[in-house]
């Protein structure tokens, strides 16, 4: 038995930014491509002359190339092509199969409304259906513009065994004349759709929910031009985590946002997989490989998929701390220098302080961007203490307290964890306390904060001259009795 190859294709329009529910798309085409040894192809869909942009085209092929969903054979321009649509619509017309309509925008929103008025559904009442081939002619003769639409049966069904849902069946009389080619000449989504999908050999059309009510005038298009149907499979559609359509309401919807805040490549392909496909072994972290070798389509749940951000950065998570510390410092460059805190490429100097800095922040980091608020105060004193700290600050004893601390550490020759910590246990011991009362006002005093990495781990990393510096700014500052001004204070 010979088997057919397997082509799948991503199919975006460059009318926007590449959406996160695209990318899902093209992620699920593209494992179903690499599981079967097929082929996974890219066809931009350009023939909106208005609302296509280069700059929404770069953006769909830089957040593929991100994704790391790389196409097969070279990229497919729908606007290039306008001559092999044309002479499908010649095909179509010549078989009757598609006719011209001559009705104006204005007289079809006239009749729209009217209908509408009677309580019928809305749909086009095939005028120019009836036209006789002599008052065609005339009205071309006059220069009339006009659209191609197509000849719909007036009976009977059409029905297709989608992959995901099973049979999905819609009445011919459901379905209306639809344009296939513009007054403009261009061809509409669903006829330019059909025939490159032919043309490029697409076995498996894998698409969103959103285009199920597409699929039955496809398939008659693919049944008029005598072209054989490829299998279809419609994927749930993504929806924040109050089950309503996912929209911008509940956060970024472009890929490329994610990539600008730090979620890795890995994460998010780990977890686009997850939105409608549920591992068997119900194991959510996982290698590209381990994706590709479990991925079954028919396995994929028809009902909404839910796109959870706080998953998303869980997830993220993880794969930073997978990093090894180098991997991860350079990651921190680029960012890190934006704030000034290091050139780019870094000095050597910088680059070891920044190989400090790194394992003190990985375990908490959720994006690469969450990074320049952990590592703020490695880089720069504390302007002020959030209220947390400001309490800490703020009891009782603590400025004699920090004031011997300061003594204490500036006398260290070896500013080491092991030597910061037995310091701190020491003062601890001789002023009767316990450990914790000096940890924590001494993280505020040096951090400008309630939390954070191990303390002594910081502060070694920090270096005395810094320490000591700033436990005792925290000290004039408790004492100044600034403490008390709280929020009034904030910004200032
Ligand atoms: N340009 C269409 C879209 O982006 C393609 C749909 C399809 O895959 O057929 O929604």
């Amino acid at each position: 038995m010979i088997v057919k190859e397997v082509r799948v294709r991503i199919a975006p329009s460059p009318t926007g930014y590449l959406h996160v529910g695209t990318a899902r798309t093209a992620l699920f085409n593209w494992l179903f491509a690499r599981k079967n040894g097929g082929k996974f192809l890219l066809r931009i869909e350009d023939t909106d002359k208005e609302r296509s942009k280069p700059e929404f085209e770069q953006d769909i092929l830089e957040g593929l190339k991100w994704l790391g969903l790389d196409w097969d054979e070279p990229i497919v321009y729908q606007s290039q092509r306008l001559d092999l649509y044309r002479c499908e619509a010649q095909r179509l017309i010549e078989m009757g199969k598609a006719y011209f309509c001559f009705c104006t925008p204005e007289e079809l929103e006239q009749r729209r409304q009217e209908m509408i008025a009677k309580g019928v559904a809305p749909k086009y009442d095939r005028k120019c259906r009836r036209l006789s081939i002599s008052e065609r002619e005339s009205l071309i003769k006059e220069g009339r513009p006009y659209v191609l639409r197509f000849a719909m049966p007036l009976e009977g069904d059409v029905v297709f065994d989608d992959i995901i849902r099973g049979k999905i069946r819609f009445a011919n009389r459901e379905l209306d004349d639809f344009v296939i080619v513009k007054s403009d000449g261009f061809p509409t989504y669903n006829f330019a759709c059909v025939i490159d999908d032919h043309e490029m050999g697409i076995t498996h059309v894998i698409r969103g929910e959103d285009h199920i009510s597409n699929t039955p005038r496809q398939l008659h298009l693919y049944m008029a031009l005598g072209y054989e149907l490829p299998k279809f499979a419609h994927l749930p559609l993504l929806l924040g985590i109050d089950r309503s359509k996912l929209s911008k309401r509940h956060g970024a919807v472009s890929l490329n946002e994610y990539r600008r805040i730090g979620i890795l490549p890995e994460a998010m392909v780990n977890f686009l997989a997850l939105l409608g496909w549920y591992p068997r072994d119900q194991r959510e972290i996982k290698t590209r490989e381990q994706i590709i070798a479990e991925f079954e389509l028919s396995e994929v749940k028809p009902s909404g998929a839910i796109f959870d951000f706080e998953k998303l950065l869980w997830m993220n998570g993880h794969y930073i701390r997978q990093k090894s510390i180098d991997e991860l410092a350079a990651m921190l460059i680029p960012p890190f220098a934006e704030k000034g805190w290091v050139h780019n490429p870094p000095t050597e100097r910088e680059w070891n302080y920044l190989l400090q800095v790194t394992p003190l922040i990985q375990e908490r980091m959720r994006t690469i961007s969450e990074a320049i608020d952990l590592a703020d105060f490695f880089y720069r004193e504390p302007e002020n203490y959030d209220e947390k700290a400001k309490t800490r600050l703020s009891r009782e004893g603590v400025s004699d307290l920090l004031s011997e601390l300061s003594n204490r550490l500036e006398e260290l020759t070896e500013f080491s964890v092991e030597k910061i910590e037995a310091t701190i246990r020491q003062l601890a011991a001789d002023w009767a306390l316990k450990a914790a009362d000096i940890i924590h006002p001494t993280r505020a005093a040096v951090t400008g904060r309630t939390e954070g990495p191990s303390l002594f781990h910081l502060m070694a990393v920090l270096g005395k001259e810094r320490c000591v510096g700033r436990i005792r700014k925290a000290v004039q500052f408790i004492k100044s009795g600034r403490l008390n001004l709280s929020q009034d204070e904030e910004g200032g």
